[in-house]
């Protein structure tokens, strides 16, 4: 069968699982939804309504009768099912950077014998920055290792504390082995966090029946929230009573309201709560969630291989001379394709001028991200074809030229 026809019959068999009427897209073929999640139609309106109604009318009123006060754990527990964890062990509030810099740091409370912090080298940068920093602080020493060689490593040392590391690695799309990584650091008494930055809205993690310590997952990436969505942290219920992270804000006490001068920690997943968390962002992310409804994490899982897989067959076919850097194994791969060449920066651009968005990383990867619920296997075709067309236009070429823009 021609991939005309692949891509017909793929889109009638997963029609189930479209929901691109969920969704408001541009024209075009949009393969960015990793870095910011495409906007689901019901947001637009459900911020109109926070703003005009809950700030306009209702003002402080709103924290108790539209549920604002509430709103970081219930998101957190709508995130919570696509992740696999059970109620009451999600919060949302700060950013990606600060709930990582907070989880572990609390993570090192939980092992104050140890003296070492395990991190992938090849983690999003911000993940590396604030393990770096917080090491200074507090006097830990940093060894990388990729999660592959994390089980060989901890075998082979005792003083580990805390082991930091991505689900789906940012640059490749591979997606690393979190039972097992998760199960050594065990064997070897660490903490794992895990950073599900990558997979959470878009793979299939299992939080609770791999019983991973601690994670923390970014809210504008496939779980659509929108730009500076705020992120989530998961504190499984066993650690709760001794999660203690460096940061005690107000929202996290035990009795918010007494305004005592101390801090004492909320005896929940409450504790994990910072200040007053972005509003406006915080309930357009949950508006966001809605496209979830009625999905199960496997159905996005299913529909997202189906897509990556499509978009491998349809590169080796047509744009052979690019080099897919993500795993074939759909076992072993996220939600987005990578391919490297030397002039990925100007296909990315190129790309761009014909109405195809994915985005380009350093030094020479061009990544295609698939939010599965709101692309078809037409449009993943599309967008290989007009990276064809690029590549015999010489345009990539034409536009390789400073690196400025960083997307
Ligand atoms: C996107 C991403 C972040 C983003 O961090 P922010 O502080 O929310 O900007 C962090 N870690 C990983 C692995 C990411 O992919």
């Amino acid at each position: 069968m021609d991939l005309t026809s692949r891509a017909a019959a793929l889109d009638t068999e997963h029609r189930d699982t479209d929901l691109r009427h969920l969704f408001r897209l541009p024209p075009g073929v949009y393969l960015d939804g990793n870095s910011l999640g495409a906007l689901p139609a019901a947001v637009p309106g459900a911020v109109h309504e926070v703003v005009d109604r809950h700030w306009g009318q209702d003002l402080i009123a709103s924290w108790n009768r539209h549920g604002w006060w509430s709103a970081p754990q219930r998101v957190g527990d709508r995130i919570g099912r696509l992740v696999g964890a059970a109620p009451g062990q999600v919060v949302v509030g700060d950013t990606t950077s600060v709930a990582l810099f907070q989880a572990v740091s609390a993570a090192l409370t939980l092992r104050p014998d140890r003296r070492a912090i395990v991190i992938d080298p090849a983690s999003f940068p911000t993940d590396l920055y604030v393990v770096a920093g917080l090491a200074e602080l507090t006097g830990h020493h940093v060894v990388t290792a990729s999660p592959d060689g994390i089980p060989a490593l901890l075998d082979s040392r005792s003083d580990v504390a805390v082991v930091v590391a991505s689900h789906v690695d940012f640059r490749t799309g591979r997606l690393w082995d979190l039972p097992t990584v998760t199960r050594a650091a065990h064997r070897a008494g660490a903490i794992t966090v895990w950073d599900l930055s990558h997979s959470a809205g878009a793979v299939p993690v299992e939080l609770d029946r791999h019983e991973v310590d601690l994670a923390v997952g970014c809210g504008y990436k496939y779980l659509n929230g929108g730009p500076g969505a705020p992120a989530f942290t998961y504190v499984g219920h066993r650690h709760q009573a001794g999660y203690v992270p460096a940061i005690r804000a107000w929202h996290g006490h035990a009795e918010p309201f007494a305004m005592e001068p101390t801090h004492r920690f909320a005896d929940d997943v409450a504790r994990a709560r910072g200040g007053t968390p972005p509003m406006l962002s915080l309930l357009a992310l949950e508006a966001a969630l809605g496209v979830f409804d009625g999905l199960d994490i496997d159905d996005v899982r299913r529909r997202s291989s189906s897509l990556t897989g499509f978009l491998i067959e349809a590169l080796d076919e047509l744009a052979p001379e690019v080099e897919v850097v993500t795993p074939r194994d759909p076992e072993a791969r996220g939600s987005h394709v990578s391919v490297a060449h030397p002039q990925a920066y100007g296909m990315s651009q190129a790309l761009i001028a014909r109405g195809v968005t994915g985005d380009f990383r350093a030094p020479d990867l061009l990544r295609l991200g698939v939010g599965a619920p709101y692309l078809t296997h037409r449009d993943v075709l599309h967008a290989v074809r007009q990276l064809r067309a690029v590549l015999d236009g010489g345009e990539a070429e034409a536009l390789d030229g400073p690196r400025r823009t960083v997307t």
